[in-house]
């Protein structure tokens, strides 16, 4: 008999439950959540209502589609405006709730966001699902290269790692360069940042005369930005660190880290249908896109929330879903090859040709020569949005013109459009802990492409 230690699975049942079974559960919970949201939401209870539509009214996933209005991160925050205590789409009283977060800037306005004790609970559960896949065991150890802010993120790994019995070690509070001595010393088999934080660790670790892969880091984990499931990082990861695991984990703050990565594919994540159900959506039209292939904005009914319920959320995450993955893991969950693979609403248009930064981020990996800190500078001169890709080159003393027309012609060659491209020296673009800065966009507000709500007034 396979018992849970041998088995790679964290909950077989469902893990491995057929897609009508699936679906079946996902509809019953849908059901009943949009009726405890239009009962103790406000926010949930006006959009239903100006859509004409009862809880009642949901019975099938037709009606889901095309009868619930979708929501939208404008909602919550123009709720949070007009709430006394600043808290959007709120379900739960504060009484239940155990700890705030808000999501990061990059998109405008915080959201302030609330949960439950129960709700966090949950929330460290979902890591459980791919790192056990992975073979993670509570004999492993965790680093984390995090200063405990209000990002909910790496919180959340954290809740993973205690979940599953890690031995957990902080890196909160110290600089790059502590960092790697600790690592080094503690010798982790798992180390938790954002990519970009890693990689520059390595740096870091360089300068000081060390080098990172001499702490026999196992695997490196984390989220929050592309890169853990872009080819061209991975491997650099892989030998910054000489590490063997590359683990991804994909998350939308509101609604926590709903997509973790199975230990058979590298470079995309499961949905953990267990805490939330997934489908992708047409970014103008709001019809439903099915099929591997067809990329469209991910949207979000999650489970774990209750005391400010996220129901058909539009994510603005741009992905392709395949519904009957088979890479002999055993999951049937959904799975998205390649995570996120833009923003629905962060796309330039440059010359007719719609350009997703993600593209660039793999295209600029590709170019021997060059390293992976990047910048793109959006601006609009007479009319036309322009971009240009500053990125630093891999060695000191490298030609930069050369490295610039190599650029340029890979990108042109890959997108359709020439890009400018500006060539600096190594070290000279800043390095960011947490999320990392890459796009600067000065176009004023009238000139961003405005997101569309799809069915909604
Ligand atoms: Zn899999």
């Amino acid at each position: 008999m396979t018992t849970l230690e041998t088995s790679r699975l964290w909950n077989a049942p469902t893990q491995t439950a057929p897609r009508e079974l699936l679906d079946a559960i996902h509809l019953d919970k849908i059901r009943h959540l949009v009726g405890w949201a239009y009962e103790n939401s406000p926010l949930h209870r006006r959009l239903y209502d100006e859509a004409g539509v009862r809880p009642a009214d949901i019975r099938t996933w037709d009606d889901y589609h095309h009868k619930l209005p979708f929501t939208d991160k404008p909602h919550y925050v123009a709720d949070q405006e007009a709430s006394a205590d600043g808290f959007g789409g709120i379900a739960r009283g504060p009484e239940t709730w155990q700890q705030y977060f808000h999501t990061t800037g990059t998109t405008g306005r915080f959201l302030n966001e609330a949960f439950t004790h129960y709700e966090l609970h949950k929330a460290g559960s979902q890591y459980c699902y791919g790192l056990w896949d992975h073979g993670v065991r509570p004999s492993d150890s965790m680093y984390f290269c995090f200063d405990f802010g209000m990002w909910i993120g790496l919180w959340s790994f954290y809740w993973g790692a205690r979940n599953l019995g890690l031995t957990i070690i902080s890196g909160g509070g110290a600089t790059g360069a502590q960092r790697v001595r600790q690592i080094l010393e503690r010798r982790p088999t798992i180390v938790c940042g954002t990519p970009t934080y890693l990689l520059h660790l390595a740096e870091v670790a360089k300068r000081e005369g060390l080098d990172v892969r001499d702490a026999g880091v196992r695997m490196l984990a984390g989220g929050g930005e592309a890169g853990f499931s872009i080819p061209a990082t991975r491997e650099q990861l892989r030998e910054a660190w000489g590490a063997e695991q590359i683990y991804d984990a994909y998350g939308v703050g509101e609604a926590l880290f709903i997509g973790q990565s199975c230990a058979e594919w590298g470079g995309g994540v499961h949905v953990v249908e267990d805490v939330c159900h997934s489908y992708a959506v047409d970014p103008a039209s709001g019809e439903p896109v099915t099929g591997s292939d067809a990329v469209g904005e991910h949207v979000l009914t999650s489970y774990c929330h209750f005391a400010q319920p996220f129901i058909k959320y539009r994510t603005h995450d741009l992905v392709r879903i395949d519904d009957a993955p088979d890479h002999g893991c055993g999951w049937t969950w959904k799975h998205m090859p390649g995570t996120v693979l833009g923003r629905a609403d962060f796309m330039v248009t440059i010359r007719g040709v719609n350009v997703y930064p993600t593209a660039v981020e793999n295209l600029v990996g590709e170019v021997p020569g060059l390293s992976n800190h990047y910048e793109l500078h959006i601006s609009r001169v007479d009319g036309m949005d322009r971009m240009l890709v500053k990125v630093e080159a891999g060695a000191p003393g490298a030609d930069a013109a050369d490295l610039g027309a190599a650029l340029g012609r890979h990108l042109r060659d890959h997108l359709g459009v020439r890009l400018e491209t500006e060539v600096l020296d190594v070290g000279a673009l800043p390095r960011y802990e947490l999320k990392t800065r890459r796009i600067f966009d000065t176009r004023s507000e009238s000139e961003r492409p405005i997101a569309t709500l799809g069915g909604q007034a």
